[in-house]
């Protein structure tokens, strides 16, 4: 099987589309979010009903909780809370509804998948030490996907080793070896790189990162025209 891992999307339909063209052209078997689909781009309803039309597998992030009332947006800044408040206004019900449906954490074939952290949904795993902290609450499982920082990582830990960080585009994954890996952001990468990010799992031991070209102009003139903060366009091409 492969699949195609994605987070934090966060309303960008332009980079959404563009990320979706690709994985349909690379031939992966399901495609699996983990979570922050809306919150910050212009476009919440039309990205939450393309993961419900293609039934994409999809955990709730932090900006999902808080635009569909689960949470408010207490530890957000103030463009971030803007653009929750504005995001729970243009929420239809049903997507409201299903949002609110959305389960914090999952478990498909022997891999782990949550938005945050293994020991919460909303902590944020920025470095080997945050990864070290986790290794050990994934039990027996040797793979774990999380997003929720915007920023591509593999973080692997052997045996009794420290855990050691890697950002090469390709990797095989070695027996007896654990892995946190983050696929990148979709929507607002923050890795000084524009371009939409996601990966390529195959579990017969390989994972792709990828990048895609998005027309980012299109997805900043509708953050504008929407009233949202200017800084949220701003940031899309500094992938920052
Ligand atoms: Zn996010």
């Amino acid at each position: 099987m492969r699949y195609a891992i994605i987070s934090d999307i966060h309303a960008n339909l332009e980079a959404f589309l563009e990320v979706l063209g690709e994985i349909d052209r690379s031939g992966a078997d399901g495609i699996i979010c983990l979570g922050d689909i809306v919150g910050y781009g212009a476009n919440p309803n039309e990205c939450v009903e393309i993961i419900k039309e293609r039934q994409i597998l999809s955990l709730t992030g932090n900006h999902d909780k808080a635009a569909c009332g689960l949470t408010e947006p207490v530890d957000f800044n103030t463009a971030a809370r803007r653009a929750v408040l504005w995001t729970r206004a243009e929420l239809t019900r049903a997507n409201r509804e299903y949002l609110r449906g959305l389960p914090e954490e999952g478990l498909v074939d022997g891999f782990m998948i949550v938005h945050g952290a293994p020991s919460d949904p909303d902590r944020y795993i920025l470095s080997e030490y945050d990864a070290e902290e986790e290794f050990p609450l994934m039990g027996e499982n040797r793979l774990c996907f999380f997003g929720h920082t915007h920023v591509r990582v593999l973080y692997s830990l052997s045996g009794e080793e420290e855990a050691e960080v890697s950002r090469e585009e390709h990797v095989r994954l070695r027996e007896g070896t654990r892995y946190l890996v983050n696929p990148g952001s979709v929507g607002q990468p923050r890795d000084r790189d524009p371009r939409a990010a996601f990966l390529i799992f195959d579990d017969r031991g390989e994972i792709e990162f990828r990048r895609v070209v998005y027309p980012i102009e299109a997805a900043q003139r509708k953050i504008i025209e929407s009233g949202l903060d200017r800084f949220l366009a701003e940031r899309l091409s500094l992938g920052y």
